[in-house]
């Protein structure tokens, strides 16, 4: 389809071994969007479709950036409320990439593990951050974005639509160059294909439609195991239609002056909640008992916003049964600490206690274990 301001495609396509698709896409410029939706007996479906019909009714006519920041949370709510509706929709859940685009003003709001890419002179740029586990494990360095794609637990989303009403999603403003081209898209093209060839088909094929096609075939040819969509928008310098125009230097002072705010407000979110939940939990640490013994995460103990933080970081030799009843009653559920080398500080102390209460208790039943020699 080709419109007056930029020439833009979406395609979605259930893949190869997936009989359903819980995928969605919304190409209404200037608003672009794609979700891939969770959940059991077609509710990944259902929370796609929802996050992206409210995304539509709720979005601003312009490139507006706390509008399309409401607009998102409205989507959330509605994906909220419709999985009270029924007990097939309990948990589900769907990620959400927009972008509204003004000319080359592109504003984007993103929430789960669909991204959204620019390529600039036939190189692409991830513009998006994954909320994924295998994302946060390729940041910190653990893994490599290829592990990445191959990982088990690739998956694992860490923040989506539909269970928390605090959600905040990733919102930021970029600027692009005339001649450039977005693409948004779930992580059934970006976990089968590598960005390489991505930005390669991208760059080759003119015709956005006809690149959205060769997107989905190459995913499939690399076996296309999920639902796969892409929405291709092509950049030019035209603003955006629906937009009013500004009058006068007044409202274009007005206009330049929001903007700004904007930049800056959106530079404080991405900061707060695109790295703000991550790097807290990455931060702490804890300890707790596991096969009788105890263990060192990273992270927090339990779920936060209804999904785990944790990483394990070592299994220790120490006994919990070694330990004081209530410090074995804290370990059941956790010990948090503000950092690891607090953790770590305190697993060498305990190593010491447990050591004294076996040369302690140590019977001639407890043969099998020797004590160290005091
Ligand atoms: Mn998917």
């Amino acid at each position: 389809m080709t419109h007056a301001y930029a020439s833009s495609a979406g395609l979605t396509d259930p893949g190869l071994t997936r009989s359903q698709n819980e995928d969605g896409l919304l190409v209404e410029p200037p608003l672009y969007a794609v979700a891939d939706g969770m959940g059991g007996h077609r509710a990944g479906e259902i929370a796609s479709r929802d996050a992206l019909v409210a995304l539509f009714e709720n979005a601003p006519r312009q490139a507006d950036g706390n509008a399309l920041g409401r607009a998102i949370r409205a989507a959330n709510r509605a994906v909220i409320e419709s999985a009270a509706k029924s007990r097939t929709r309990t948990g589900m859940g769907t990620t959400l990439t927009a972008a509204m685009v003004d000319g080359t003003r592109i504003l984007v709001a993103h929430v789960g593990d669909s991204r959204a890419y620019l390529l600039h002179a036939g190189e692409l740029t991830r513009i998006t951050e994954d909320h994924s586990m295998v994302a946060d494990l390729v940041r910190r360095g653990t893994i490599t974005e290829e592990d990445a794609r191959f990982h088990p637990q690739r998956s694992v989303i860490t923040r989506a639509l539909g269970s928390d009403p605090d959600m905040a999603a990733d919102l930021f403003e970029v600027t692009a160059t005339a001649g450039d081209r977005m693409l948004l898209a779930t992580d059934g093209l970006t976990s089968m294909i590598p960005d390489d060839y991505i930005a390669e088909i991208l760059a080759q094929e003119r015709d956005p439609a006809e690149a959205a096609a060769k997107l989905i075939e190459a995913a499939n040819r690399a076996g296309g195991y999920d639902n796969i969509t892409v929405v291709i928008v092509d950049i030019d310098d035209t603003r955006a239609s629906g937009l009013a125009p500004a009058r006068g230097s007044r409202a274009a002072g007005r206009i330049k002056a929001a903007r700004m705010l904007w930049v800056v407000a959106a530079l404080a979110l991405v900061l707060l909640t695109g790295w703000g939940t991550y790097s807290y939990a990455y931060s702490r640490a804890y300890l707790i008992a596991e096969g009788g013994y105890v263990s060192v995460y990273r992270g927090v103990p339990g779920t936060f916003a209804g999904v785990g933080l944790s990483w394990l970081e070592r299994k220790t030799a120490i006994p919990v049964d070694r330990l004081t009843v209530p410090l074995q009653e804290r370990l059941q559920a956790g010990i948090p600490f503000s950092k690891l080398s607090d953790a770590t500080d305190r697993v060498t102390a305990l190593q010491a206690e447990s050591a004294a209460a076996a040369s302690s208790t140590v019977s001639p039943s407890a043969t099998s274990t020797p004590p160290p020699a005091p």
